[in-house]
This record gives C-alpha cells, structure tokens and sequence, in this order.
C-alpha cells in the first residue's frame, strides 16, 4: 500500500527558492575578484540565479547539458550553482589549479557547452581555447567595466549575459536527473567524473545540516575556505541555503591574513577547509595573538588533522574543532567527530587525541570495513581494512563509465584503510592508494612517475609522499639512473615542468641504484616509505 503523501521531488532549485522566500534578508558577502566587499542576500541570489536560468535557456541549453565554471567562492558562483542546475543543466565545476592538458581532458569529456570563468583564470583558458571545440561561449564573471581585453571570440560579460527579468519557472525535474559534476583524480587513468543528482544534494545538504555534522541554521554565518571547485564546497552552498545560514565567501583572497580579516569583520561563526588552511590560520592568529572573535566552530577535513593543530584550536584559542572525512565519491560527507559532554570534560590532551579520529557517519550514510577476502571486520579498533559505504549521496557509477565500481551486495570500496572503534568512531590509518595529496589537492604519483620516465635520463622512478606541516604531505621523486651520463636534478625538474603544475613537481629528487621491487613486479613504496619517509 502506497502512503497517502506528497511526492514533491527532492531539487535543487527547491533550496534557492526556500532561502529566497523563507531567509530572503539573510547576508551573502563575497570578496569579489575585481577587489570590493560585495554585499548581497539571499533574496538577492535567488532572483540572479532565475535570470541566469532564463539567459541559458535563451542560449539553447537543455536538460542535462554541462555547464562548466572555473571560479572562486564569490556570490557569482553561487547563482551560477543554483542557476544552472536550477534549469536542468549539469553545473560543472572544473579545478583551475590542474594542469592545462588535464583541464583540457575533463571540459572535453565532459561536453561543456558553456564555461563560466572568473576574471583569474581568463589567461588559463585563453592559452587552451582552440582545443575547447565543445564551448560555445565563455561567460567572464564580472561587468563590462571590468571585461579584459582578450583573444577569446566567444566571450561575454556575466552581467551582460544575465537575462534581463526573474520571471522564470524552475522546471519540475526527475529528482534523480544529474544536477552536478566534479571529476577526482583516480590512481591510473584518466579523471573520472562524479555526478551527483538532484535528490542527492538535497538529501545531503539535509543530512549536513543537522547539529552533530555542519550545525547549519539561520544563526550561523558560515565562510566556505573549501573551494567550490573542490566536491561543491562539501555541500555548504546548499545547506546554507536550506537553513538560511549567512554566507561569507573568500573571493580570490585565500592567504590567513585575508581569511582572518574577513572572518573577523563580518563576525563568521563557523568555517571549513583543510588542514593546511587552518595551519597557516593558527600560525598569523599566534603573531597577533588573537583568533577572530565570533569563530566559534571548525570543521576540518580533506586530509587527516595533525594533533597539534587540534590542539591549537580547542586549547589555546578556544574554537570547536570538527574532524569529517569523506571524497569525492561521496558528496563528499562520510562521517563527523564531534565530543560528547563527557569527552569535553577530558584534560586537552585527551580530547585532542580523541579527535584525531575521522568519526562517525551521519544518518544517511552506512560505514563498514573489510577484509581482503571481503569479509566484514569487527568493530573493536584494532582490526583494520578496506572502509567501504553505502548511502543515497554515495556514487554508484562513474560519468560516462561502464564500469563496474560497486561490490556485489552494493557497498562503495573508498581505497581508504580504516579501524572502526566499539563506538562506531573511524579512524584512517593509511590509503590503499598511493596517490600524494598536498594542500588538499591529489598529486598522482603514476603521472609524476610517467612523466619522469619520460626523461631519456630516467631509468626508473618512484614518488612518494613526505610528510609536510605546511602542505600534509610533498612528493619526493627517487630515480634509478639511466646508464650513462646521469641527468642532474635540475635537469628532471625542469623536465617535469613541461607537463605538470608548479605544485605537483617533487620537492626534491633522490639517485639510487635500484628500487626495492615485490613479488608481483610492483615497486614496494611502502620501503621507499620506510627509508625515506621522514626525512
Ligand atoms: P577527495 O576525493 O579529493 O576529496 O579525496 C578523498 C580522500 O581524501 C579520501 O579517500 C581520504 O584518503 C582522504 N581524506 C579525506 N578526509 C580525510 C581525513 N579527515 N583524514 C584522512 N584522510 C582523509
């Protein structure tokens, strides 16, 4: 027997029109690429995302069509969210910090019809433009005023594109149609794209928003460090809207004297990034002996938070701190620390210690992990396998691919290495992958690796990563010489230089004579890991 309720679906672009209806006067503050403090509402957002929704349909974009933007965290990209998705498009958010040609891999797999592409990164899509055959037009987030001159034919003004009236109908879409797209990096191969679907957003802003996670409500203003390019900003853009939370977004301006400022002026409660971010934070608040006074709480993730870092922000500067783990795979929240009132009574170091853990899942999300053979582990802290979840914000496919991802009885293998405590509290030991990832970005070691053995010098190579305070990890590259006359280590660098970011390339080249080589033929990283790991 069928319930006998509504079955409104569950879209996306039900959120902007709750927050413009419910939370209309609620602030969104952007520092805005061209240099000014933008003040703005969400009243406001919801208005210029159904004239952006409008301007689309104008230009010929349908359902299920990608829309590509390459930008920072500013109001603009929020319409531009709401926006495209709003209307039935896939809105895709491309990460300006990858290399051209993998730039030029994803918009082209991806199809992207339009590219919306902040003020920044004009330069980056200029220098590639004649091998974007799929963009018909390329929209500059910013005014006439501002337009640079460039040698891109098919480029608008963001402000000239915006339709000129509101008066647009968000169509009554299939919840489970395609809302948005983000490509991760995988250990080989290409990118693979991760396309959330309406339903999905909307049960995970949901799933977010609730106390123990983000605390999302109306009396919270929040400032996303975490990029919208990277796993739509952990969701935040949607759970703000559903609660009506403030929104505070960092623009361009990503370095602690900017952030802190920021935080300070516009009295943000709570904020969100990865570790690296709150490290250089905590270091400028020491110099000025202060942290910015509304900061009540933090949620960091995207890499595992060293010790003393919690230990910073709880001890001396008083902030809550929130441990959360997930990817790209799954929306990306997978689980949450957050301390009991008995585990707040603990002596610092304790409770520090106790929060190092990655914590436990939301409603909405199913956490196990196994052995090799594929058998469940126990739950007692001490057994560690493969963590695999399940839930309706976890991916079942990737973009565009036939392959199957998925265990038999429907579980996602994360490649992470976990022990789940008698608590139900997770705890990352390790990766099974060896991928490196520095200052929240993935540095694949097999494309690092490929590209050094493609130095005619290069016999062999490995990378691995090294832990880093600054950064989490850097990858250091070891080399087996070809014979002959050996390259120099300035030599392989600048080789690498021609095909990979500036923030990919190892921080330092080691010469050996052989590489400790496994029964399977596999270069053994783990001894590379050993021998070299903390140097
Ligand atoms: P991404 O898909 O780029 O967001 O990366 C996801 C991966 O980051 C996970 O599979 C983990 O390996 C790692 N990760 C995310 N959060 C944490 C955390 N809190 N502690 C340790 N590793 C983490």
């Amino acid at each position: 027997m069928r319930g006998r309720m509504m079955e409104t679906p569950l879209l996306v672009s039900s959120l902007i029109e709750h927050a413009g209806r419910v939370h209309a006067s609620r602030e969104i503050v952007a520092r805005t690429v061209e240099g000014p403090i933008h003040r703005t509402t969400w009243g406001a957002v919801r208005s210029r995302s159904r004239r952006l929704a409008k301007a689309l349909r104008s230009h010929g974009i349908a359902e299920g069509d990608r829309v590509g933007t390459i930008a920072w965290n500013t109001h603009r990209h929020l319409e531009i969210y709401y926006g495209v998705s709003g209307m039935g498009a896939v809105c895709h958010t491309l990460n300006p910090r990858l290399h051209p040609t993998q730039l030029v891999y994803i918009v082209t797999h991806a199809q992207d019809r339009i590219l919306f592409v902040d003020l920044t990164f004009v330069p980056l899509v200029e220098a590639v433009a004649d091998q974007l055959g799929c963009v018909e037009k390329v929209v500059i987030m910013t005014d006439a005023a501002h337009m640079p001159v460039t040698s891109l034919t098919n480029a608008v003004a963001y402000e000239d594109f915006l339709a000129g009236s509101d008066d647009f109908e968000w169509p009554i879409l299939d919840e489970t149609a395609a809302a948005a797209l983000c490509y991760t990096s995988g250990t080989t191969g290409n990118p693979k794209g991760v396309l959330y679907s309406h339903r999905s957003t909307v049960l995970h802003a949901l799933g977010v928003s609730t106390p123990d996670v983000f605390g999302m409500s109306r009396s919270v203003s929040v400032l996303p460090i975490v990029p919208m390019f990277h796993v739509c900003a952990w969701g935040l853009p949607y759970a703000a809207a559903a609660t009506g939370a403030a929104m505070v977004m960092p623009g361009p301006k990503l370095d602690p004297e900017s952030l802190s400022e920021l935080l300070d002026s516009e009295r943000v409660t709570f904020c969100a990034g990865v570790p690296s971010v709150f490290l250089g934070l905590v270091a400028h608040w020491r110099a000025r002996g202060l942290a910015p006074g509304g900061l009540r709480m933090v949620l960091i993730g995207g890499a595992a938070s060293p010790r003393s870092l919690i230990a910073a922000l709880e001890g001396e500067f008083g902030i809550e701190f929130r441990h959360g783990w997930g990817m790209t795979e799954t929306s990306p929240l997978g689980s949450v620390n957050t301390l009991l009132p008995e585990e707040r009574a603990l002596p610092a170091e304790e409770r520090s210690q106790l929060l190092t853990r990655q914590g436990i899942p939301p409603y909405g999300v199913e956490l196990q992990i196994v052995a090799p053979d594929g058998t469940t582990l126990p739950r007692d802290g001490v057994a560690f396998g493969e963590l695999q979840v399940r839930g309706p914000w976890i991916v079942d496919g990737y973009f565009e691919s036939d392959e199957q991802h998925l265990t038999a009885d429907g579980w996602f293998p994360t490649g992470d290495v976990a022990t789940i405590d008698p608590d139900a509290c997770v705890r990352i030991t390790d990766r099974t992958k060896d991928l490196i990832k520095s200052g929240g970005e993935w540095i694949s070691s097999i494309d690092v690796e490929n590209t050094a053995m493609g130095h005619p010098g290069v016999a062999m190579a490995a990378v691995i990563g090294i832990p880093d305070e600054k950064w989490g990890e850097r990858p250091l590259l070891i080399v087996v010489p070809a014979p002959g006359a050996p390259p120099t280590k300035d030599e392989i660098l600048e080789h690498l230089a021609g095909s990979l970011a500036k923030w990919q390339l190892p921080d330092d080249v080691i010469f050996v004579e052989a590489l400790p080589m496994g029964a399977t033929g596999k270069v053994q990283k783990r001894k590379l890991r050993e021998e070299y790991g903390s140097r």
